[in-house]
C-alpha cells in the first residue's frame, strides 16, 4: 500500500517525532507487541515497537557499533557474547565481525520481529543469521539468564526495548545479579538505557541497581538520530576496573587486530574514548564512585 500519511512516534505523550510514510510494509500484532515497519521518506526503512522507534536504515550504524565494539574492544578477549533483544540482528552482525568470537548466542523473545526484520530490513542483520558461530533462540532473556551457567559468557548485550511491557525484566536486580554470575571474571555489560534528557529515571535508577552487582558502573553515549532527545546512553557495568578507560592506543591496537579498523562509520578508537567523557546532566545520573 503506498501512501503519503505520517506517523507519530508515541514514546512521549507531550513531544515526539513523525515520519512521512510512503509505504506501509508490514503491520503485526504479535503476542508480544504492535510491530510496523514502513518506507520512510526521509531514514529509508523503519521499524516501530508499540509505536517506539526501534531502528532505521539511515541511522542503526552508530547504535550497533557502539553497543558492540565498544564491549568487545573494551574487553580486548571476548569469546563468548550474550546478546538480549537486538531481534533486527544489527547487534549480531557487528559481533560477528570480531574473527576471535567464537560463539554468540542472541535470545529474542518475538520471533515475528526476527521473522519480520529478516523480510523487510534484510541488510541490518545480513548473513548474520547463516553464520555457524551464531545461535538464535526465541524467548524471554530472564529465562535464558537464570538457567544460565557460571562464567559461560564474557560480554552480555542487552539490546532490548524500554523497561516497560515485555523489556521491564531486563533492567531488574534479578536480572542483572543472573547477568553477573553468567559473566567471567573480566566480563561486563551494557545495555541501552535510553535518552537522559528525556528519560533520567532509566538511567538513574537501572544504573543503581547494576550497582548491587558489579563493583564497576558507568555510562557512555552516543549521538543517534531517531533516538530524539540528545545523547542515548549505553549502561556500562564490570567485573575488573578500568574497562571504561582504556587507552586509545590500545584500542585501536585490538580493532585493527580483530579487523573492526576501516570498517564502521560511527565508531573510531577516539569515539570510543571520547563516549566515556559526559556532560554533567548525565553523569549526574550515575552512582558516586
Ligand atoms: N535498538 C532498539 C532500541 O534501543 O530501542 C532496540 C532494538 S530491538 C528491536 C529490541 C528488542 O528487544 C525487541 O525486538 C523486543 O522484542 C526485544 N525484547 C524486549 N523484551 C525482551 C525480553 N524480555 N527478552 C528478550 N527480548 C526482549
Amino acid at each position: 500500500m503506498t501512501t503519503d500519511s505520517w506517523v507519530n512516534e508515541t514514546l512521549y505523550d507531550a513531544w515526539g517525532q513523525r515520519f512521512l510514510v510512503r509505504r506501509e510494509l508490514a503491520r503485526v500484532r504479535s503476542p508480544f507487541q504492535d510491530i510496523m515497519i514502513f518506507e520512510s521518506a526521509t531514514h529509508g526503512r523503519v521499524m516501530l515497537l508499540d509505536g517506539v522507534v526501534q531502528i532505521t536504515e539511515r541511522d542503526e550504524f552508530v547504535y550497533q557499533e557502539m553497543l558492540t565494539h565498544v564491549p568487545l574492544l573494551a574487553h580486548g578477549e571476548a569469546r563468548r557474547v550474550l546478546i538480549i533483544g537486538a531481534g533486527d540482528g544489527g547487534v549480531l552482525r557487528r559481533v560477528l565481525m570480531h574473527g576471535d568470537v567464537e560463539r554468540a548466542v542472541m535470545v529474542e523473545i518475538d520471533g515475528e520481529v526476527i521473522r519480520l526484520c529478516r523480510e523487510h530490513l534484510p541488510a541490518i542483520g545480513g548473513d548474520a543469521w547463516n553464520d555457524p558461530r551464531a545461535e538464535v533462540i526465541v524467548g524471554d532473556g530472564i529465562d535464558y539468564v537464570r538457567l544460565g551457567g557460571p562464567a559461560s559468557f564474557d560480554v552480555i548485550i542487552v539490546d532490548s526495548t524500554d523497561p516497560i511491557g515485555v523489556g521491564e525484566v531486563l533492567f531488574t536486580d534479578e536480572f542483572y545479579a543472573s547477568a553477573a554470575r553468567l559473566l567471567s571474571a573480566g566480563g561486563l555489560i551494557v545495555n541501552q538505557c535510553g535518552v537522559p534528557f528525556m528519560q533520567a529515571d532509566e538511567l538513574r535508577q537501572t544504573s543503581a541497581r547494576r550497582a548491587r552487582h558489579f563493583p564497576y558502573v558507568g555510562a557512555y553515549v552516543a549521538a543517534v538520530p531517531t533516538y530524539v532527545g540528545g545523547f542515548m546512553t549505553l549502561g556500562f557495568a564490570a567485573k575488573q576496573p578500568g574497562l571504561d578507560a582504556i587507552p586509545r592506543a590500545t584500542i585501536e591496537a585490538r580493532a585493527r587486530a580483530g579487523g573492526i579498523l576501516g570498517r564502521t562509520r560511527y565508531w573510531t578508537p577516539a569515539l570510543h574514548e571520547a563516549a566515556f567523557w559526559l556532560p554533567p546532566y548525565i553523569a549526574e545520573q550515575l552512582p558516586s564512585t
